[in-house]
């Protein structure tokens, strides 16, 4: 989830930054962040996301220029030829009916998010309920710990490698 929440500090789009890491068998196979498509304009160097709208979410008339997080980190994976199925993503967001659709899809059987979406429709989140009873996929919350993030902190805020103060830690989550 830490990797979830550096990935997000990429996002170009100006509505809520969002990260996401797809990880098979300890291993980072894709990272995604939320943006506009590779080469479009990123809303946060234009300064907003259409002309006169602030931010993609602002205007539900307006589809969003941005591909979310979990479908970047997919697209990532296809673009690389690596098979994400049998793998776990983490996301910073609860993913939205159509990322959940197109996690199925690729064959990722696990989902683990920070902060959970507000529904727009209740059929939207009756969809998702619907999926997850099937067995499809499996959805949890979880946030880092306060030991994890202290660390992280430690982390970001020295030179990184430099001989470790002890006791030397691993972070894990
Ligand atoms: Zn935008
Ligand atoms: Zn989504």
């Amino acid at each position: 989830m830490l990797l979830a929440k550096l990935a997000a500090t990429r996002s170009t789009c100006r509505a809520a930054a969002v990260g996401a890491v797809v990880v098979k068998d300890k291993q980072v196979l894709a990272t995604g962040y939320n943006g506009p498509p590779a080469g479009a304009h990123h809303c946060t160097d234009m300064g907003y996301c259409y002309e006169g709208i602030s931010r993609c979410d602002a205007d539900q008339a307006y589809p969003s220029r941005s591909s979310h997080a979990e479908a970047n980190a997919i697209a990532m994976a296809a673009k690389k030829g690596i098979s994400v199925d049998g793998a776990t993503i983490y996301a910073t967001l609860e993913p939205c009916l159509s990322c959940l659709k197109l996690i199925i899809a690729s064959g990722i059987k696990e989902i683990y998010f920070e902060v959970p979406l507000a529904l727009r429709t209740d059929g939207q989140s009756f969809a998702k309920l619907a999926l997850v009873n099937e067995g499809l996929v499996r959805m949890e919350r979880i946030q880092l710990s306060t030991d994890t993030i202290a660390q992280a902190v430690a982390f970001l805020s020295n030179p990184t490698s430099l001989p470790r103060p002890e006791p030397a830690y691993m972070l894990e989550d």
